[in-house]
């Protein structure tokens, strides 16, 4: 590969940088890589596949999430015509005079040789030190050195310098002499003809919701953290509580957590925590045959294809739904917890309910720190912080930018299948600019003005390509 150091050699060239792997990434990088597209695909994670990584199974058909992301970890990794950077963030990216973009990217070291490292995992047994693991949300812990995720791509080590105390156990232990305390942070300069944004959504931190007393309360947990605990690759080989190791026997979940909340300042709706909570109730009654499980919700929104069926289903196996949100949690004795919420289908009172776990269905919040790496164009944002789409009804793929598209939860959430969908819709989008750009025309169409149509307006930075019908 060409060393692309400022001031070196020439910037190595891409059709198409696509930042952020998780599900709307890894869709979209496949599909340009498919059509020819030379992609780089930039991931500020050590391994790629996002949130879809860390889910149990998906509403509304229970299908293992692992295995939809695992055959695009798969194909991402061995596509020829995707460049994958993990554990590489995006610095600056600057518009050229000639329409394309020239891209800083920062490279961080891992500390070990990624050609060498087999991803044995015998440098993490070695390392004596444990901290929280940010993928388990601190339901278990993880070494100094250690390998992300069980089913993570690439599997490889990664050193966390912070917390190492420099005994040099992990470099004794590795069998492959692949840990390397002298890499350094990497700087590269790449141009590209577009850009797609696929950075996903940040979740609601639950302990804004003061009343909820999340990170006080050792059996209020978050829906994130229990979607690892019922998860294939779960911390614990059973779901428990957090203060004492039992079972739980009656299971709250209060809906709308950090979303239709002007209280913590988000008033959309965050689409996906009816749904995923009721799928996390379905696989809590097999895991806990005999656990009563109670939903607290606004109005069940159980609106995609196949979403009414998996209500009445989740209703008909026993789950309790109670309309009226929940206004806050008390801790009683043995970490037992009393939830009072108002009973809006009734009298209109304040009702006192009694459980032993809670599980706090976290909203979806924007991740807007992209926007700030445009140096010389303005990448619009949304009054809440989400990506803007240029049109909403007609052209949803394209921002403010030309050439700069958005797909997935970048722009709003969504559930999967809609990322997936988007990631298509702005791929195709992207293929149209690109063909405008470099005046190739494949059929008898007019792209110029196919495009102008779309946006509304003229773009200043689109050639004038005359094409002939054939
Ligand atoms: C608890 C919970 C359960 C859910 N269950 C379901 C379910 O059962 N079914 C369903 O359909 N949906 C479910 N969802 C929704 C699902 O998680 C999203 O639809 C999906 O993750 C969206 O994918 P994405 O690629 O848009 O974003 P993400 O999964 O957020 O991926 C974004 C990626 O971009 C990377 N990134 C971010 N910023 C940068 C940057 N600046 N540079 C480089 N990389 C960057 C991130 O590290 C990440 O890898 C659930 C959500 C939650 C919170």
């Amino acid at each position: 590969m060409t060393d692309g150091t400022p001031g070196s050699s020439p910037p190595e060239r891409y059709d198409v940088m696509v930042v952020g792997a998780g599900i709307a990434g890894m869709e979209a990088s496949i599909t340009l890589g498919d059509a020819g597209f030379k992609t780089l695909l930039v991931e500020r994670e050590p391994t790629i596949g996002g949130k879809v990584l860390l889910l149990s199974k998906v509403f509304p058909t229970l299908d293992c999430a692992s295995c939809i992301s695992g055959t695009k970890t798969s194909r991402v990794s061995h596509h020829p015509n995707i460049d994958m950077r993990t554990y590489t963030e995006v610095e600056a990216i600057r518009r050229e005079p000639d329409g394309s973009f020239l891209v800083r990217l920062r490279e961080k070291p891992r500390y070990v040789d990624m050609a060498t490292c087999t991803g044995c995992g015998d440098c993490e047994k070695a390392c004596p030190i444990i901290v929280p693991k940010e993928n388990d949300f601190g339901l278990r812990g993880r070494k100094s050195i250690y390998i992300p995720f069980d089913t993570g791509v690439p599997k490889k080590a990664v050193l966390d310098m912070k917390n190492c105390i420099y005994c040099m156990a992990c470099e004794r232990a590795c069998p492959a002499d692949a840990i390397d305390f002298l890499q350094v942070e990497k700087v590269r300069e790449v141009r590209v003809g577009a850009v797609l944004l696929s950075t996903g959504f940040n979740l609601f931190p639950a302990e804004k919701k003061a009343a909820y007393h999340y990170g006080e309360y050792p059996n209020v947990v978050t829906a994130m953290q229990m979607d690892r605990l019922v998860g294939p690759t779960r911390p614990y080989n059973s779901v428990m509580r957090l203060s004492d190791g039992k079972e739980p026997a009656n299971i709250a979940y209060a809906l709308c957590t950090g979303s239709r909340d002007l209280t913590v300042g988000n008033p959309r709706c965050s689409q996906v925590c009816c749904m995923y909570s009721m799928k996390q109730a379905q696989l809590l009654m097999g895991i806990l045959p005999t656990a009563d499980i109670t939903l607290y919700y606004m109005d069940i929104r159980a609106y995609g294809k196949g979403f009414e069926e998996f209500y009445q289903q989740t209703k008909a196996m026993g789950v309790k739904f109670v309309r009226g949100r929940v206004a806050k949690i008390e801790e009683t004795s043995g970490n037992d917890l009393r939830v009072y919420h108002e009973d809006t289908e009734g009298r209109g009172v304040l009702v006192k309910s009694d459980h032993d776990l809670v599980v706090l269905s976290i909203g979806l919040l924007p991740n807007p720190g992209i926007a700030t790496i445009f140096t010389n164009e303005t990448l619009e944002l949304d009054e809440m912080g989400w990506i803007k789409m240029r049109n909403e009804t007609q052209s949803p793929s394209m921002t403010s930018i030309d050439g700069v598209f958005v797909a997935g939860c970048a722009s709003g959430p969504k559930d999967i299948p809609d990322s997936i969908a988007e990631a298509s819709s702005a791929v195709s989008q992207c293929i149209a600019y690109l063909t405008q750009m470099r005046g190739l025309a494949p059929s008898g169409v007019v792209p110029e003005q196919t495009r102008q149509e779309a946006n509304g307006e003229a773009s200043s930075l689109h050639r004038e390509v005359p094409v002939e019908a054939k």
